[in-house]
């Protein structure tokens, strides 16, 4: 009912008499007034005429006015409307009957006229108010089960899907999955372009994502789906969004595993097109982790421990992927945990170490710079390559205080007083992303290594990865650090995705061949590709460093093509500072091919 419009009122009797009288005094009242003379009739008007309000007689031929009442009492549209029950009978039976149908209110016959109009509008205002409440509750609700950004379904709401998905699963006797999908790289993506233009991208991830799973089944993770519409054996998802790039699917009645798995790819690859954004087209990937109810858990925490282990897994091995839950994952996760408790001990105890793996200048044969790397020997399980634990580090956040205790470290082995390294040698240090991308890094790195600075060329490797997310502010970041007289080495060039001519405009000094590179030499390809590398860098006047060089011939042909700087086991594994020094008066010539 609306304020501009009259209320409609269906009255139901097949007594003419009475349903004259009510035209009568409702239309007087400005009231609409339609009629029906039997239970069927009653039903049709009502679906074709939305009334505001229905009086109902009792006896009518076809369909009684309960069965009326409480068939439109069922649907959607009638379960609100206001309903009044008139029959002549006023034992206490039929008016429980009455209500038990779902009368709104009860009158009995013969009907007070004069009356029925002010009754009515009551019932009307009544229902208005109820409609109120309703929307108002429906809105709260509303908020405080969907996620504003992209209309799914919350955290809260998942944590709710969840629980009733796997309680179904145990009482049932059935199963269902869960999908747990991030997107690659989103804290990046966001920070490079800026959050609204990161929250466009989440809107429309989502929205493909949501197009997607409808094309395959229904969607019931509506506010009100009634639980008995789940009951049936077709394909049915639940979506959300429990926060930031964490989205979440729930399958039910499935087939197969295999099924399940087949959908998982076919997301994959359709939130992996390109997505236009204004102008610009991004590629956004998502890294998805299954986990299934039996099988893998029983109760929804651990179901969603599973999901996201398997996601973490295919977000380690390469992201872009589906993995699914098993227990292989469980055991690396409390080794994980291990690891990252005893490197918490290791910082405090101070049990770390760096070692120095010098770089040979392939003009000179001298060490003219060394790599500081770090090295863990843990207590009992013994030497942990660094990849394994900075991994560890960077994930719990702890990488942070691991490469403040790097600098330091570094700081006081370069300039202890017993035995200083030469001050014609270049020290290098790797940083980690999470570590660069502190927002007080540079002031940071300045007050650790403010001594050091100003006696050796301090340079800070990275990779391509980190440069190049958020381009810009990373631009103004190096250029800061090259002021301070730090230089900057491109790390594992040639794994990542940025190309030569794209990286002029960042304050790069080195470029790092990557290993795998230095590997292939020998091959047409690989020579072919190092030689373009260094011809490349040759003409933009950057440094280059081969990493990895393990054979006479790699060094050989690096030396005649100009490249300056190798760096491999071929000339020196890492060594401990004070080998390092000793290290500094050797000559490498022989090891070059001679002079
Ligand atoms: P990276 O920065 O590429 O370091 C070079 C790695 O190659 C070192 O392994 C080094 O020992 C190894 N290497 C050097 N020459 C050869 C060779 O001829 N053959 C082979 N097969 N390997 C060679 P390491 O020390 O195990 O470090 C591995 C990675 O761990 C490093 O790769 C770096 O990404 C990370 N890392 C090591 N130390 C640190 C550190 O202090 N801070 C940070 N953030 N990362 C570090
Ligand atoms: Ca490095
Ligand atoms: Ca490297």
């Amino acid at each position: 009912m609306s304020d501009t419009q009259p209320p409609k009122v269906l009255v139901c009797d097949d007594d003419m008499m009475v349903r004259m009288l009510a035209r009568e005094c409702l239309e007087s009242e400005g009231m609409l007034v339609i009629e029906a003379e039997n239970g069927v009739q009653a039903l049709e008007l009502f679906y074709e005429e939305t009334p505001d309000l229905l009086f109902l007689d009792v006896n009518m031929p076809l369909k009684n006015g309960l069965d009326v009442c409480a068939e439109i009492r069922a649907t959607p549209a009638g379960r609100d409307v206001p309903v009044l029950i008139a029959t002549g009978a006023d034992d206490k039976n039929s008016i429980d009957r009455g209500f038990n149908a779902g009368a709104t209110q009860y009158k009995t016959k013969p009907i007070n006229w004069s009356l029925l109009s002010r009754d009515l509008r009551y019932m009307l205002r009544a229902a208005d108010a109820f409609k109120q409440v309703q929307a108002q509750k429906d809105r709260l609700s509303y908020l405080a089960y969907f996620d504003q950004l992209t209309k799914l379904p919350n955290r809260r709401a998942f944590t709710d899907q969840l629980e009733a998905a796997v309680a179904d699963v145990n009482k049932h006797n059935r199963q269902c999955a869960l999908l747990c999908i991030n997107i690659d790289h989103f804290k990046r993506i966001n920070d490079s372009i800026g959050q609204s233009s990161g929250d466009e991208i989440l809107r429309s991830f989502a929205l493909r994502l949501y197009r997607e799973v409808e094309s395959l089944g229904p969607i019931v993770s509506d506010l009100d789906t009634p639980a008995a519409e789940l009951e049936n054996d077709a394909l049915q998802f639940l979506l959300a969004r429990p926060g930031g790039d964490e989205f979440t699917i729930i399958i039910k009645n499935y087939e197969s595993i295999q099924e399940v798995e087949n959908i998982a790819l076919r997301l994959l690859q359709v939130l992996s097109e390109p997505m236009k954004l204004g102008v610009q087209s991004f590629v956004i990937t998502p890294s998805i982790g299954l986990a299934f109810a039996p099988l893998d858990a029983k109760a929804a925490e651990p179901l969603l421990v599973c999901a996201d282990a398997a996601l973490h897994n295919a977000k380690e091995t390469g992201r872009q992927r589906v993995r699914r839950y098993d227990s292989s994952l469980q055991k690396d996760s409390a080794e994980q945990l291990r690891i990252e408790q005893d490197l918490r001990v290791a910082l405090a105890e101070d049990s770390l170490t760096m070692v120095y793996q010098p770089q040979i200048d392939t003009r000179s044969g001298k060490i003219a710079g060394a790599e500081a790397l770090i090295r863990w020997e843990h207590p009992e399980l013994g030497f942990i390559p660094p990849t394994d634990f900075i991994e560890v580090a960077e994930r719990s956040g702890l990488i942070v205080e691991l490469g403040n205790w790097i600098l330091r470290r570094v700081n006081s082995d370069a300039l202890r007083s017993e035995g200083k390294f030469p001050t014609n040698i270049s020290v290098s240090i790797n940083l980690s992303p999470l570590q660069f991308n502190q927002s007080d890094f540079v002031d940071n790195i300045i007050e650790t290594l403010r001594e050091l600075d100003s006696e050796y060329t301090v340079e800070l490797e990275l990779t391509e990865g980190v440069i190049m997310t958020d381009a810009e502010a990373n631009i103004t970041k190096l250029k800061r650090l090259k002021d301070l007289g730090f230089a900057i080495a491109i790390d594992d060039f040639g794994t990542g995705y940025s190309s030569l001519s794209y990286l002029r405009q960042f304050p790069v000094d080195t470029l790092k061949i990557d290993r795998s590179f230095i590997n292939d030499l020998g091959t047409r390809e690989g020579d072919g590709l190092v030689e373009s590398i260094l011809a490349l860098s040759k003409a933009m006047s950057l440094t280059v460093v081969a990493e990895g060089v393990e054979t006479a011939e790699q060094a050989i042909f690096l030396k005649k093509r100009g490249c300056q700087l190798l760096q491999g086991f071929l000339l020196e594994r890492p060594l401990s500072p004070e080998g390092l020094i000793e290290a500094c008066d050797k000559d490498y010539n022989q090891l070059l091919g001679g002079e």
